[in-house]
């Protein structure tokens, strides 16, 4: 028996035992094909000996030093890394243990920035109905993802949703793309003006949405448009790139392809690589000054935050993708697997849509091509679609597709940006067997 809590399955999981590459090996000796970097997390694969050499030699020095009376020399590294590298304007990095500490943190720096600056009534967030952001409090209140929330309702943060940038399913019949990115964008407007403005603090997003509806990226134009509309109304715009940053889309920030910056960023999963659990909230000088000159402390702090054997981890992760030229490479098998993925199911009758950047790419399933029609929930595609992938040695990410009613089932991959060419026709020879058998065929 596994006193291993949460998850209850009839049958224990196998017990993982090793990695190595794009592989992770269980106690039986079998091999299972990354496919989905657990969750767009191993973007070096497994077995990376600079980060775990990195990790071993800054435990040798020291594992823990509190942040209330130290800095360490990891953390330094890393955040003079990070923002040598950050969209425009981000200057200072606030280092968390993961996604959803950063999204959490990004909330409360929100809120502390416009109490600081005199306007207590901005409190409001605006995020979008297809998204997540974590599961802490702050973090599932401003995610849309209904199934998530529903039992969390009377505890949740009063957050507006607005209809998400999905052009599979909401670009109109005749509405070029930049038209459908504009009129998306503009639904923030007009809840800036239904809410009223001044009682709004940011608006957050996915820059391409990752969990909920499998790498959706956005129209052209549509977060210029964004950032316009924020600017206008004097509010933050805060990307979530824990899931689709570090080079998961071939650029390092998913936000350089949409010519934008955020006024706060965050990042996770990748920057740790699996390696160690690091995340990390980047902000502006603006927001960093504001508070500097008012209290001069963000009131909020976690034990762990900075813990320099997590940042020797994420400063090893970066390093690596600069110098070894990653992200390009990203970009470069992304295509690759694109193009298989067109190739072997491009006129699948139940893959509607086939859509995503870099290495961040997803397969969007319908019961009928034609009407879009997605499959019944009963049916549970996408679990049957794990279980039958996990049986046959690939690890994917499939969601169903109940979550706010816009789309349907859908499989995420985001496989280790070292994946080889014969790694790809692996997966996609097993992703296209695994179907088969979800599908009954
Ligand atoms: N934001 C996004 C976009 C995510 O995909 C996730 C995790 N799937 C989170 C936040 C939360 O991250 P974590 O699970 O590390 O708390």
């Amino acid at each position: 028996m596994s006193h291993v809590f949460p998850r209850h399955t009839a049958k224990a999981p196998p017990v993982c035992v090793g990695g190595e590459g794009c592989y992770l090996i269980d106690s039986a000796g079998k091999r299972y094909l990354d496919a989905s970097g657990g969750a767009a997390v191993s973007c070096l694969g497994h077995g990376d000996r600079g980060v775990i050499d990195a990790v071993k030699a800054q435990l040798d020095r020291v594992a823990f030093a509190h942040t209330g009376f130290f800095t360490s020399e990891p953390a330094e590294a890393l955040a003079d890394l990070l923002i040598a590298h950050a969209p425009e304007g981000l200057d200072r990095v606030y280092l968390v243990s993961g996604g959803s500490e950063a999204t959490e943190a990004a909330i409360k720096l929100a809120r502390q920035y416009f109490v600081e600056r005199g306007e207590p009534q901005r409190g409001r967030l605006i995020a979008r109905q297809q998204s997540y952001h974590g599961n802490t409090i702050g973090a599932l209140s401003a995610g849309g993802n209904e199934w998530r929330r529903r039992q969390f309702g009377p505890l949740l943060l009063d957050v507006s949703h607005i209809a998400p940038c999905y052009e599979y399913r909401l670009r109109e019949d005749g509405e070029n793309a930049e038209a459908y990115g504009r009129r998306a964008a503009d639904a923030l407007e007009e809840e800036l003006l239904r809410v009223g403005p001044e009682t709004v603090m940011a608006f957050m997003a996915e820059p391409v949405v990752g969990a909920t509806a499998g790498a959706v990226p956005p129209a052209p134009g549509y977060f210029r448009r964004i950032r316009e509309i924020c600017d206008r109304y004097g509010i933050l715009l805060i990307l979530d790139e824990v899931m689709c940053g570090m080079g998961r889309t071939g650029t390092l920030f998913a936000c350089e392809q949409d010519g934008v910056a955020p006024d706060i960023l965050c990042i996770a999963k990748g920057l740790g690589a699996g390696y160690q659990p690091i995340g990390a909230m980047l902000c502006s000088g603006e927001i960093y000054g504001a508070i500097r000159d008012g209290s001069g402390f963000f009131q909020h702090g976690h034990t762990y935050l900075g813990h320099p054997a997590a940042a020797a981890a994420g400063h090893a992760v970066v390093k690596a993708l600069i110098e070894r030229d990653l992200v390009a490479r990203s970009a470069s098998q992304g295509a690759a697997l694109r193009a298989a993925l067109e190739a072997r199911f491009g006129q699948h009758p139940h893959v509607g849509d086939i859509r995503g950047r870099g290495l961040f790419l997803g397969l969007e399933l319908v019961a009928d091509r034609a009407s879009k029609a997605p499959f019944e929930p009963g049916e549970r595609l996408a679990a049957r679609l794990k279980a039958a992938a996990f049986e046959a040695g690939l690890i994917c990410y499939p969601m169903s597709g109940t979550i706010d009613g816009r789309s349907g089932d859908h499989v995420l991959l985001a496989p280790p940006f070292i994946i080889a060419d014969a790694e790809i026709a692996e997966l996609v020879d097993k992703l296209e067997g695994a179907l088969s058998v979800a599908l009954g065929a």
